[in-house]
């Protein structure tokens, strides 16, 4: 059985988490943890409270959907402790990142900015349709999320652009983030990102691809958040065995297509 201590719990991400690790098979949930001042929520699910130190044991699992400024402190604990991290909190500063790869030395870190399986075959549709059109097709990236999404654009989207520029050739630098004013013609080497925000979104990203005369869209649509939740589960699975190392969804759905 595999212990999991759910940091963020109270928020939109760690309930749904919750809610599917509740009838999920070899799982449970050892205790939830929240920011100091969030009350426990009196349902009578797993225990509640606001230090992971005084909970956190060696062979538990860590799942994280929290906020940017707790990662880092969440990501040391775990390798103090000699427990597995699931981390899925979007929009890191350098520090943060540098922290999870420390921690990796020490124990499995998973990372995804989309731990939805829909996502995964989004970019590998991406990469399939940019193998087969012309590299002078525009590709441009529209992301849609709920009003309360703290970060724009989408870790989502951010990676499905550095993907794309990576297989063009093109630097960072090439990511566009809208546009507005005299901007002139659009440079070949660029791809545009489009943060839309507004209602209740769970997470949409479409990536269009531009040609002359035609054009395509892939787009990859998550209605609610247990598309999320299940690919959660099987990442926390799958680093409660692994070597310490750092590891993507992609190395979940290697292990679970043999
Ligand atoms: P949310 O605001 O609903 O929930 C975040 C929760 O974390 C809140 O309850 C907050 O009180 C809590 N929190 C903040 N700091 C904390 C700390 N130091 N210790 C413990 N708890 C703390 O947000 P959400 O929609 O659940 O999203 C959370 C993060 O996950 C965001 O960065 C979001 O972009 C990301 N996200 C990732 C995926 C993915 O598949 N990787 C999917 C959805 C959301």
């Amino acid at each position: 059985m595999i212990a999991i201590v759910l940091v963020g719990a109270g928020g939109r991400m760690g309930q749904a988490v919750a809610r599917t690790a509740a009838g999920a098979e070899g799982v449970t949930l050892k205790a939830r943890i929240e920011r100091a001042g969030v009350a426990a929520p009196g349902d009578g699910g797993a225990p509640w409270g606001h230090d992971l130190g005084a909970v956190l044991a060696r062979g538990d699992v860590v799942v994280e959907f929290s906020a940017p400024a707790a990662v880092s402190a969440v990501a040391t604990l775990c390798a103090e402790r000699g427990a597995a991290l699931v981390s899925g909190t979007t929009g890191l500063g350098e520090p943060d990142e540098a922290a999870l790869r420390a921690a990796a030395r020490q124990v499995a870190v998973l990372r995804a900015a989309n731990f939805s399986l829909g996502v995964l075959a989004l970019r590998r549709a991406l990469a399939a349709a940019m193998a087969a059109v012309p590299a002078t097709w525009d590709v441009e990236i529209v992301e849609r999320h709920h009003r309360g999404k703290q970060d724009a654009p989408s870790g989502t989207a951010l990676q499905l652009a550095r993907e794309a520029a990576e297989r063009r050739g093109y630097p960072d630098s090439a990511l566009r983030h809208g546009r507005s004013g005299r901007v002139g013609p659009r440079p070949d080497a660029e791809i545009g990102i489009h943060a839309l925000r507004g209602g209740g979104w769970v997470g949409d990203h479409a990536v269009v691809m531009a040609g002359a005369g035609e054009w395509l869209e892939l787009r990859h649509v998550a209605e609610d958040r247990t598309a999320f939740a299940h690919g959660v589960l099987a990442s926390a699975r799958f680093v409660a065995t692994a070597a310490p190392g750092f590891y993507t969804l992609d190395d979940v759905a290697r292990v679970a297509a043999r």
